[in-house]
């Protein structure tokens, strides 16, 4: 393990009330002690900083006396820290250069910069955290709304981890039970029941996994935002849409054919849920080669797209062109929207549409008066958060998490075969072996240097 102590500037650049310099590590007092002075003017010996508490003075380069800024210090002995090691925060005022300055002191006093999430690193690599709630410190920053946020607080609090060394736990139980099986066959004759073993890994394994990685395609959206491609040919209010859906002027709305040119793009969020809502171009055949890549990119942003909204005219029938870009949309999940039923003037909700629309989810709005945007809103979020009726305490697993549970289960359930054909005990505890080292990787138990370097890099500096 890397002994050195690491320093870094924890606050964003730019000016600000205050900028924190942290460091951690074997050095971090002494170093703290050489630079920090409180009033009285006398530098205080490292062994006299108590833990938990905060000091009030100056930092001053030991060399010259120079005062570089007047400071908050604050100490936190190992193991009661963010990384279980020595740890000092110096709370400077805020801006670049004097956070830069002491910085540059204490890197000469013998600290070294850290690399990105390394104090995250440090409390995963002295057992403080595991992985997944190292890998939630990211995600509670980069939360792109209430409910990832809620979602990753979830995941922070340890709820995985917990949830899997439950499973963790029983898998090993059932390995015990089988090497005792292949080790001593003599002396436990019915170590082996198959079908107790079946049943066990199907509640405990199987079950449990299924329900977690369900949980990862229900709550993607929430913690990833769902990407809605808005389509229709030219005139038929996709802007006038966007900025309804918006709240704001973004698109240019305009009552000539063509002129949302290119895809636009921009997010809103419905009850803490993130949109990406795009606006493409008028989807008609045309002659002008800077709307045909135009419709190029409708057509990628629609296979991109999580969610269509189809847009129509409700006071005149459905057109050919209509029909043509409602096939576009292929299989994608859809909402058509029958726009301008300000303009219609028959009873009902507009026009009627194909019947082979009729499984699609149809609202009737008016984009310039915002009738019916509020049921749209509503729509949009239902069709993101699903069957997530609660979302804190929701337990989401990411992309890695996913992929290895995946890989546990398929590895539970080829135990299960292997247990019903009554396979030699060391052919099913090898895949047993295999479910328990799934489940070491996402805790970390079993990571390796450049999967921890992978997920350490997304991180920001002094955090
Ligand atoms: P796009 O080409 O599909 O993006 O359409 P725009 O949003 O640019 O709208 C084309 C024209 O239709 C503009 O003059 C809009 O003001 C008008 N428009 C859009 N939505 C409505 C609506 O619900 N009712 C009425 N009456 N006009 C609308």
């Amino acid at each position: 393990m890397d002994d050195s102590t690491i320093a870094a500037v924890a606050t964003p650049p730019g000016p600000g009330a205050i900028s924190i310099i942290r460091l951690s590590g074997s050095r971090a007092l002494p170093i703290a002690a050489a630079v920090f002075r409180p009033p009285g003017g006398t530098f205080t010996a490292s062994k006299f900083f108590e833990s938990h508490r905060l000091y009030y003075g100056h930092v001053v380069d030991p060399k010259g006396g120079r005062v570089l800024d007047e400071v908050l210090l604050s100490v936190m002995r190992g193991p009661r820290s963010y990384t279980r090691e020595d740890v000092v925060e110096i709370n400077a005022h805020g801006g670049h250069h004097a956070a830069r300055a002491i910085l540059e002191l204490v890197v000469r006093e013998g600290a070294r910069l850290s690399e990105p999430g390394e104090f995250t690193r440090r409390a995963f690599l002295n057992g403080r955290i595991d992985l997944t709630q190292a890998e939630a410190v990211c995600e509670v920053i980069l939360a792109r709304s209430q409910r990832s946020l809620a979602a990753s607080v979830a995941l922070l609090a340890g709820n995985l981890r917990l949830k899997l060394q439950k499973i963790q736990d029983v898998i090993n139980e059932i390995r015990v039970v089988l090497e005792a099986g292949i080790d001593f066959p003599e002396d436990v004759p019915e170590t082996v029941d198959s079908a107790a073993l079946r049943g066990r890994i199907s509640v405990d394994v199987i079950d449990p996994l299924q329900l977690l990685i369900r949980n990862y395609i229900d709550g993607r959206t929430i913690r990833e935002g769902l990407a809605v491609t808005i389509m229709g040919r030219p005139n038929v209010g996709k802007s006038s849409l966007m900025n309804q859906l918006l709240e704001k002027e973004r698109s240019i709305v305009t009552a000539l054919p063509g002129t949302t040119r290119d895809v636009v793009q921009d997010s809103t969020s419905i009850e803490g849920v993130v949109f990406y809502l795009r606006d493409t171009a008028g989807l008609h055949q045309s002659p002008d080669p800077v709307e045909s890549i135009g419709m190029a990119k409708t057509q990628e942003s629609a296979d991109e797209a999580d969610l269509v909204i189809l847009v129509v005219e409700a006071h005149l029938p459905i057109k050919a062109e209509d029909i043509r870009i409602y096939e576009m949309i292929g299989s994608k999940s859809r909402i058509v929207v029958m726009n301008k039923i300000d303009l219609w003037t028959g009873s009902g909700d507009g026009a009627g549409l194909p019947s082979i629309w009729r499984e699609s989810r149809c609202l009737p709005i008016s984009a310039l008066t915002g009738a019916g945007i509020e049921n749209l809103r509503a729509e949009l979020y239902r069709t993101a958060v699903g069957g997530v009726a609660e979302t804190s305490g929701f337990l989401i697993p990411n992309l890695r998490q996913k992929g290895l549970m995946e890989r546990c289960l398929s590895a539970a359930s080829a135990a299960v075969e292997d247990l019903a054909r009554n396979a030699a005990p060391e052919l099913v505890a090898v895949n047993v072996a295999l479910a328990s080292d799934c489940l070491g990787e996402i805790l970390g138990t079993h990571a390796k240097d450049d999967l921890l370097d992978g997920i350490f890099s997304r991180f920001c500096i002094g955090k």
